[in-house]
């Protein structure tokens, strides 16, 4: 048999489930042990991710992943009991980031962290405010027009009024686009008002994959009915840990608080934290930066330093310092 390219939906360890050009899904098993490239990674292959297989001479329902093509960008996020890099979704054209205006609070923090990796991937940032229909208090409407101003897209909408949906159709369409967000935003509800039984046949293709298993942890990818718009369904995040990356690139993730870096009179050595004189804590003061960006800089920055540190003592990370509500 000749080999295929295909494209991985979904999957986990060394079992995924991968759509070839005829619109077939196979359960393909790695060939080997690790894909050249991957090792130290969570996980290794993730939706979106392109491979070549080999379909299986007896069973056309199953194949052989023999290699990964190139990644173009990915969406992880650090795994904090694998203490490595977790694969969420690969060759993405968009991340929509679902948040809430409302019940449960918008939550900054998250956003933040959010946009952190997609600018350590260069990767467009759709900020999606769902629940528009319960209004946003003061602090929340500042905050958004705060993201703008620093060149963040933000799309209003409501799943249950159907308010917003009309434009997030349109502006998806034709890409691949990461949905992710915090349990509770809205994230089920806005992709069945984009396409009614979304999230059904989200469910179909996990249970597909876990044959009759009820499980939602994984991201899934989906297409519309349309045939070019496609969507990676990811489970609903209760924080991104950001962790494996240099901490001197983290100010660069801020794209306000870069060019103030890149004019710091401490260059590289600054940490953008208490130095005296520092030109970011000066654009802090002078508005050209939110506090509470600074303040997630700041946070994300602590943590990449304890990473080390402890790294250093015990070979081991921490847990205790891992605020859980952000
Ligand atoms: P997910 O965890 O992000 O997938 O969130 P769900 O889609 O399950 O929604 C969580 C809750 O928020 C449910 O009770 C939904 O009915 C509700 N919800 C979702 N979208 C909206 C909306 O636009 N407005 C309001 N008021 N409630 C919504
Ligand atoms: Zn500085």
């Amino acid at each position: 048999m000749t080999d295929l390219t295909g494209i991985v939906v979904t999957g986990s360890n060394n079992v995924f489930l991968v759509e070839t050009p005829d619109g077939a899904l196979r359960r393909c098993a790695i060939k080997g042990k690790i894909l050249r490239g991957l090792e130290g990674y969570y996980n290794s292959l993730a939706p979106g991710d392109r491979v070549r297989m080999e379909p299986d001479a007896f069973r056309e329902d199953q194949g052989s992943i023999l290699g990964m093509e190139d990644r173009r960008n990915l969406f992880w996020r650090w795994n904090e009991k694998g203490k490595s890099v977790q694969a969420i979704a690969a060759n993405l054209d968009l991340v929509a980031c679902v948040a809430s205006a409302r019940l449960p609070p918008f939550r900054p923090r998250f956003v933040d962290r959010v946009a952190v990796t997609t600018e350590l991937e260069n990767l467009p940032l759709l900020i999606v405010l769902n629940k528009s229909d319960l209004g946003a208090d003061p602090g929340t409407e500042e905050r958004l027009a705060d993201y703008r101003r620093i060149g963040y897209e933000i799309l209003t909408c409501s799943a249950r009024e159907g308010r917003g949906v009309e434009e997030l159709r349109d502006r998806i369409r034709g890409l691949t686009t990461a949905f992710v967000g915090q349990s509770g935003a809205g994230k089920s509800s806005l992709l069945n008002a984009l396409e009614p039984g979304l999230g059904f046949r989200v469910g179909e293709v996990s249970e597909k994959y876990e044959r009759g298993r009820h499980t939602t942890t994984r991201s899934v990818m989906i297409t519309l009915g349309d045939g070019v718009t496609r969507i990676v369904d990811t489970p609903g995040f209760r924080r991104l840990a950001i962790r494996g990356i240099p901490r001197d690139s983290l100010v660069a993730c801020f794209p306000e608080m870069k060019p103030l870096a890149e004019g710091c009179g401490y260059g590289l050595a600054c940490g953008h934290q208490d130095e005296p004189g520092c030109s970011v804590r000066a654009g802090v003061e002078e508005g050209l930066v939110h506090p509470d960006r600074y303040e997630s800089y700041l946070r994300v920055r602590s943590e990449l330093d304890q990473t080390l540190e402890y790294a250093k003592k015990s070979g081991r990370p921490r847990r205790d310092y891992i605020d859980d509500d952000e």
